[in-house]
């Protein structure tokens, strides 16, 4: 059985201007329960933007984004953002890095989830002590204590080698298949998206500019 449903997405209509400019254009996607898509597009083209809406740091300026039937906005708790740099607290131990902000018993939450990402040995450690993969593993781990029924990635591998994006790659895959999360990945790397996702968007101009199955032989 998978641990979380993910959440089905919905965006009607939803433009986001900054000034002048217009970012996302009455852009329209409908996303399944527990599919995987990955975003792809220019520089600038309006990724992360996209993003901060879904994960509701930001609001449109016209539209709406709902995950069921509750607008996204007041669904926040489902929804984790991982950016490309980590950004732990250097102050805080490993263990204490993925428990971040949460109250009550969650440490035993926490080891759970370092083991899922293949890091509770390093629980007691401080995060100078680890490498830019390992780092981003535990920002995962962050991630996956709070049980995503969506979960937003953006660039979570760009700082990577190619080794170690490859490994994180396949731990984002196998993740994915046991927690049954949704998840929107904002990726440069084309073939990173036809590797990992079930559905590959591209931003152009404000609109899907393209949307692709993947087949998975
Ligand atoms: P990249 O691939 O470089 O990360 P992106 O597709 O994620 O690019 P966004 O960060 O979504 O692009 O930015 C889209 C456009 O909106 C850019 O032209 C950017 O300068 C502009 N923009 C983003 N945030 C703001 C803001 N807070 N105020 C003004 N303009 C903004
Ligand atoms: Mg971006």
């Amino acid at each position: 059985a998978r641990l979380t449903p993910g959440t089905p997405v919905l965006v009607s209509g939803v433009s986001r201007r900054y000034g002048s400019k217009t970012i996302l254009d009455r852009l329209d996607l409908h996303i399944p329960a527990g599919q995987f898509v990955a975003v792809v597009g220019r520089s600038g083209c309006g990724k992360s933007t996209l993003l901060r809406l879904l994960a509701g740091l930001e609001k449109p300026n016209d539209g709406e984004l709902l995950a069921g039937t509750t607008p996204l906005a007041r669904s926040q708790d489902d929804t984790r953002l991982m950016f490309q740099d980590a950004r732990l607290l250097p102050w805080k131990k490993v263990i204490d890095n993925v428990g971040l902000g949460l109250r009550g018993n969650w440490r035993q939450d926490a080891y759970a989830a370092l083991a899922a990402v293949g890091l509770e040995h390093r629980a007691s450690e401080w995060p100078a002590a680890l490498s830019g993969g390992q780092k981003q593993r535990v920002a995962l781990a962050r991630a996956l204590i709070h049980r995503p029924r969506l979960l937003l990635l953006d660039e979570p591998l760009g700082a990577l080698d190619a080794l170690t994006r490859l490994e994180m790659q396949s731990l984002i895959a196998s993740l994915w298949q046991e927690h049954g999360f949704t998840v929107v990945l904002v990726t440069h790397d084309v073939s990173e998206a036809v590797a990992l996702a079930d559905r590959v968007l591209l931003i152009e101009e404000g609109k899907i500019g393209l949307d692709l199955s993947v087949d998975i032989p």
